[in-house]
């Protein structure tokens, strides 16, 4: 059987690298709507090609959600993957252009190749190089690949209450998935929520000369008081009742996940950290609080005078981006009137709240056949016992997916340590790419029996 499927990839190898490169070509990003419904209708046709049948459910102003279907059986594997992309910005920092895909030392290089469209698009090649060795596949496999999931999928619950019945299965298969620098698959279970927002603090009508700086407010020292209150130094957020909903590990769960392989050293290499890791965290602590804690981080802060040379002036204008990454049971909406009530009663009522994505965190449990199966293709596939975390860092729309059904989710992955996801130079290497194939072969083909 694997000779088939070795002969299948072998045959077809050019022809699945040239169709990641087509579809990373495509710039998909939020602010790019044309590229949008062109990666949207790339897929489509992809999945077609693949022997799915394919739709796209739409609304106004929304990128469409691309649905495929294939299979049948007793099962369905719901495949929640998305065709937008992180923007490339800034340019200047790729050694080849984002949306020139190019492949160098065993690499692709792209904007969205590990993130998500190389991982989607292995997941149908894997449905088409199934069908072709093996025949139809014994479960039914639907993908859900929408368009709004790095701006925090804001439309995804209305496009899925169009059909309802497009969230009814037995499992998920989530987007991404990563090898860790061991060679270990790593499978996560679930990931954070998120609640995204623009700070704006405006003291004057207009910038002053900073002459004035004994009596004309300055914006960005306004934000920048503002933001201190946040959170302190060891990385506890001050903000009144922002944990009361964080539910707390018990301690097997949490003896599990510290006892979970971290190659600490490693990551310390790649970002060359000489002053350790945030908050003083030990590196036991680190992986108990990438699954467990929420955050509270600054992305950006704009203000003032930044170019090159000097001005004296007094910013009339500042605004932060902030997102917290929140845990079950934290809620965004919830979040969102907390932090409205903590600036106001800290005198900071005047800073305006824009609020950008809220999504809910969701987890699924680690006992369940889709979880096993994956383990196991994975293991099987790689050669190495596989890393199952409860949680991912990062957010992706398990809980509008899983939330109905209380769905277990899992992700089957080919990343690697420095892909460089959301990053410049993205890549992933091609030999983890035709594992991540079979690997996906073997989950569809284990999930039909998997107790
Ligand atoms: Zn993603």
């Amino acid at each position: 059987m694997t000779a088939g499927l070795d002969r299948y990839l072998d045959e077809n190898r050019d022809r699945f690298v040239t169709e990641l490169r087509e579809l990373c070509a495509i710039p998909s990003e939020a602010a790019d709507p044309a590229a949008l419904t062109r990666a949207a209708d790339w897929c489509e046709q992809r999945l077609r090609a693949a022997g799915c049948a394919a739709h796209q459910v739409t609304l106004p102003d929304a990128p469409t959600l691309v649905v495929g279907e294939a299979g049948g059986g007793k099962r369905t594997l719901i495949s929640v993957q998305h065709y937008d992309v992180q923007p490339a910005v800034p340019l200047e920092l790729w050694k080849t252009p984002p949306y020139e895909p190019a492949v160098r030392d065993g690499a692709v290089f792209a904007r969205g190749v590990d993130d998500n469209k190389g991982h989607l698009l292995l997941r149908i090649q894997a449905v088409e190089a199934y069908r072709a060795v093996h025949g139809e596949l014994p479960i039914r496999v639907r993908f859900l690949i929408e368009g709004e999931e790095e701006s925090g999928s804001m439309n995804l619950e209305r496009l899925l209450a169009k059909e309802p019945a497009l969230t009814d299965g037995d499992g998920a298969l989530k987007e991404g998935g990563a090898i860790d620098s061991a060679g270990r698959p790593v499978l996560s279970l679930g990931g954070k929520g998120i609640y995204y927002v623009e700070l704006r603090a405006r003291t004057l009508a207009r910038d002053a000369h900073s002459g004035g700086a004994t009596h004309l407010p300055n914006a960005a020292w306004r934000l920048v008081h503002a933001l201190g209150t946040l959170m302190d130094e060891r990385g506890r957020i001050m903000i009144e009742g922002f944990y009361d909903d964080v539910r707390r590990p018990t301690p097997e769960e949490r003896a599990y996940v510290a006892a979970l392989p971290f190659d600490a050293a490693e990551t310390k290499r790649i970002f060359q950290l000489e002053r350790g890791f945030a908050f003083g965290r030990g590196e036991d602590e680190v992986r108990v609080a990438s699954v467990y804690e929420p955050t509270c981080n600054i992305c950006g802060i704009n203000s003032g005078f930044v170019e090159p040379g000097t001005k004296t002036v007094i910013p009339a204008y500042a605004y932060a981006k902030i997102d917290f990454r929140l845990v079950p049971e934290q809620d965004p909406t919830r979040v969102a009137g907390l932090l409205r009530t903590h600036l106001d009663s800290c005198g900071f009522d005047d800073i305006e709240m824009v609020a950008k994505e809220g999504e809910m965190p969701y987890r699924g449990r680690i006992d369940d056949p889709v979880v096993r199966a994956a383990k196991r293709a994975a293991e099987e596939t790689f050669g190495k016992e596989a890393v199952v975390l409860p949680s991912s860092g990062g957010t992706s729309p398990m809980w509008v997916v899983c939330f109905k059904r209380r769905l277990a989710n899992v992700t089957l992955g080919m990343g690697h340590p420095g892909s460089g996801a959301h990053a410049p130079n993205e890549n992933i290497l091609l030999d983890n790419y035709w594992k991540g194939i079979r690997a996906t072969v073997r989950l569809y083909e284990l999930y039909a029996t998997q107790d």
